[in-house]
């Protein structure tokens, strides 16, 4: 497919909402978004992804390290994927948490995402409807409270008010790994004892790292060869 083809894809459309759009979102809106795309499921995608990886030969050996120096064996290089954990293990202190919050709730007549104000999104998935958000930034707790559940739900019905008959199927937290900016570059590191690591980064995609994976994962790619094929040193 040439460029202008892909292009001709991307242009977006335009136009006034349908009778039948203008029933769905009679929530009374100012202003916001609607839009039919691509979903990566991460619940589905990622075992896919392990699955895929020890396929071609990949091996996982589950250990939490506090340093970099925990890491007893030589290996060639270290890709370092540690989103938050980037934060102690490199003493990155530009990481910082943005939480967030959703529901997820069965309502299988949403078919569009959906974005208002404040943050607040509707995204269909394939088993559930997700219902967001909030973005607290420097906060690092995983509890759902209950102050943002009721401002959540209140701000979707208020978008889309048959979201109220829609059952909740739980509550989620989670806590966006932010970097201003994303690192992927090379580091060469001595360690404490003398020992010389090298490193290439890839962690900080904050609310983006789903999205923007596939890009930031090729280029870290790419400086992990350079590193190999001319056993380069800072
Ligand atoms: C509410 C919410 C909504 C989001 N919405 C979107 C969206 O719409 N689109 C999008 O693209 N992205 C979205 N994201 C962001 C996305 O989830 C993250 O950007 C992505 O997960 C980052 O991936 P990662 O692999 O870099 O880091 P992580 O997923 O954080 O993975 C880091 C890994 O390192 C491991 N680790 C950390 N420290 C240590 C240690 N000391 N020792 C051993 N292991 C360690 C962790 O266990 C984890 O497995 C959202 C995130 C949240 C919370």
């Amino acid at each position: 497919m040439t460029r202008n083809h892909y292009m001709e894809k991307l242009v977006p459309v335009y136009r006034s909402a349908t009778e039948e759009e203008l029933k769905l979102c009679n929530g009374n809106w100012k202003y916001g978004a609607f839009f039919t795309t691509v979903l990566t499921e991460s619940k589905r995608f990622l075992p896919y992804a392990m699955r895929k990886f020890k396929a071609n030969g990949g091996l996982v050996y589950p250990k939490h390290i506090d340093t970099i120096s925990d890491l007893k064996q030589d290996y060639d290089v270290i890709i370092n994927c540690s989103g938050l954990g980037a934060k102690h293990i490199f003493s990155d202190y530009k990481v910082v948490p943005i939480r967030g919050q959703v529901f997820k709730v069965k309502a299988p007549w949403i078919k569009m995402a959906f974005y208002g104000d404040l943050d607040t999104y509707i995204i269909p998935g394939f088993e559930s409807v997700t219902l967001g958000g909030c973005r607290q930034y420097e906060s690092y707790s995983m509890e759902v409270s209950k102050y943002d559940s009721q401002a959540i739900h209140e701000r979707c019905c208020k978008m889309l008010p048959s979201l109220k008959d829609a059952e909740i199927v739980t509550e989620a937290v989670g806590l966006r790994p932010h970097r201003d900016v994303v690192r992927v570059e090379k580091e060469f590191i001595t360690t404490t004892s003398g020992k010389a690591i090298r490193v290439v980064h890839n962690y900080g995609h904050g609310g983006y790292g789903v999205t923007t994976a596939p890009g930031t994962a090729k280029h870290a790619v790419k400086l992990v060869r350079e590193i190999l094929s001319t056993n380069s040193k800072l």
